[in-house]
């Protein structure tokens, strides 16, 4: 598994962040599935954005003749998932070529929070950098590179998400939240926790830029606002309604 940056097909700046098994691949950890690594959760990349160079072709006429029964004619041949066959020259370096060869993932959600400081911002930010660890690749993680902290601590994924009934999943809106819809020249938010519960009237967002301050309670039930609309109203591109899912409780520093 590799974190591909936006590029498509590019592994120049992809690392390796993990592993996972060609069944894994079939079964719970398909495409756009989210997947939990020590300090990341990726989503498996459409097909669109995978690099078949290294996909070897599986020649089963009689399997392929079942797809195609099934899926159409417009099948033409069935792959494996790319990866680098032992034997092949490449050698066994973790900083080598074969490192790069893999299923192209993206973290998401793509919201993290510092655990020292507390602040709550999206990869694009900047702020947070990959440090990769090719001799461990799962434990890979993004870092607060300017914390306050003397070591740059690794941030978590947020665990607030929203997701549709048909599974399709998106970043909380997290600036509209907590302006409730208004506008911030400049948001810098934090999300702030209060107690051990990690329940949601527990969690706190605010802006230190204008003050604005919201409780992820409000997030929550019929009264919830997405885009400034009744989460439960709000439709994703693909016609269903929004709801909000909550993912993995971080583990505290
Ligand atoms: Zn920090
Ligand atoms: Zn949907
Ligand atoms: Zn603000």
């Amino acid at each position: 598994m590799r974190s591909n940056s936006a590029r498509r097909g590019s592994s120049r700046f992809a690392k390796k962040v993990g592993e996972i098994r060609p069944t894994q691949l079939l079964h719970s950890s398909g495409v756009g599935a989210l997947i939990d690594l020590p300090n990341l959760s990726v989503m498996v990349m459409g097909l669109d954005e995978w690099d078949l160079t290294h996909s070897t072709v599986l020649t089963e006429q009689r399997l392929l003749a079942q797809v195609k029964r099934r899926l159409g004619d417009q099948v033409e041949q069935l792959l494996m998932p790319p990866a680098v066959q032992e034997g092949n020259g490449f050698g066994n370096d973790a900083l080598g070529y074969e490192n790069l060869v893999g299923v192209p993932c993206s973290p998401f959600p793509r919201w993290m929070v510092c655990p020292v400081c507390k602040t709550l911002a999206p990869l694009s930010s900047g702020l947070f950098n990959l440090d990769p660890k090719p001799f461990a690749p799962e434990r890979s993680r993004f870092v607060h590179t300017n914390c306050r902290a003397k070591k740059p601590p690794a941030v978590l994924p947020v665990r607030f998400m929203v997701a549709c009934e048909a599974g399709h999943l998106d970043d909380f809106p997290w600036v509209d939240f907590v302006h409730r819809g208004e506008k911030c020249e400049r948001p810098q938010l934090r999300l702030e926790e209060f107690g051990v519960s990690g329940e949601a009237a527990d969690v706190q967002v605010k802006c230190t830029n204008c003050g604005s301050s919201r409780r992820m309670s409000a997030a929550f039930g019929e009264q919830a606002l997405y885009r400034g609309a009744a989460l439960a109203q709000v439709l994703c591109v693909a016609g269903a309604a929004l709801l909000l899912g909550e993912g993995r409780r971080p583990v505290p520093p």
